[in-house]
């Protein structure tokens, strides 16, 4: 299974809104299959289509990151009902090391289709819920960042010193997004010099 690159912020793709997909078949079961495996390398705990550069409507999301974990994989989702809250931290791998609190419902009812074309109604609570409406969000071009109040943005560092391995350093969006424009500029230079090959060699 080939892992796909993400997306960082500032790229216009995660802010279009997704496409229904009206054709499931090879194509799509190919894309599903490659973002759980991204997921799955990044650590995630939930991957949206617009997040590999694609604007249609398919994510992946699991409510935990053990291995054992089950991952949910749905076309089309649209949320059904919505109860109760949650506060918590939310990162984004399209945003890579930053945090910040975001308000989402506790339980969530989630209708969608699989990538085998089955129509599926998901219930979920806790970080499911909380990964499932983040990824549905990433399909209306919303991203964390929007819903997260902006003094509670932090950045992950690393930190020998601390005994978890890393501390949290706070942040603004201004210097977050600055951040990802520096990580996106250097991505391009490497991309450049990888497609500097001899004519004729294969994307
Ligand atoms: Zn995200």
């Amino acid at each position: 299974m080939t892992c796909k690159n993400i997306v960082i912020c500032g790229e216009p793709v995660l802010r279009k809104k997704a496409r229904p997909i009206r054709d499931i078949g090879q194509e799509v079961a190919d894309l599903v299959q490659g973002m759980v495996a991204t997921m799955l390398e990044a650590s995630g705990l939930g991957l949206a289509a617009p997040q590999v550069g694609q604007a249609v409507q398919a994510i992946v999301a699991r409510g935990d990151s053990e291995p054992e974990a089950p991952v949910y994989r749905l076309l089309n989702p649209r949320l059904v009902t919505a109860e109760g809250e949650q506060v918590g931290r939310e990162g984004c791998l399209s945003l890579p090391t930053l945090y910040g609190q975001v308000k989402r419902p506790e339980r969530v009812i989630v209708r969608g289709v699989t990538p085998e074309g089955e129509e599926t109604t998901l219930e979920a609570e806790g970080l499911l819920a909380r990964a499932l409406l983040h990824e549905i969000d990433h399909l209306r071009g919303v991203l964390f960042t929007d819903l997260a109040p902006e003094e509670s943005l932090v950045w992950m560092v690393p930190d020998a010193e601390d005994e978890d391995g890393y501390r949290y350093e706070a942040t603004t969006l201004r210097e977050a997004q600055a951040a990802f424009d520096r990580l996106r500029a250097r991505q391009d230079r490497t991309e450049n010099g990888r497609d500097a090959r001899p004519a004729g060699s294969q994307k």
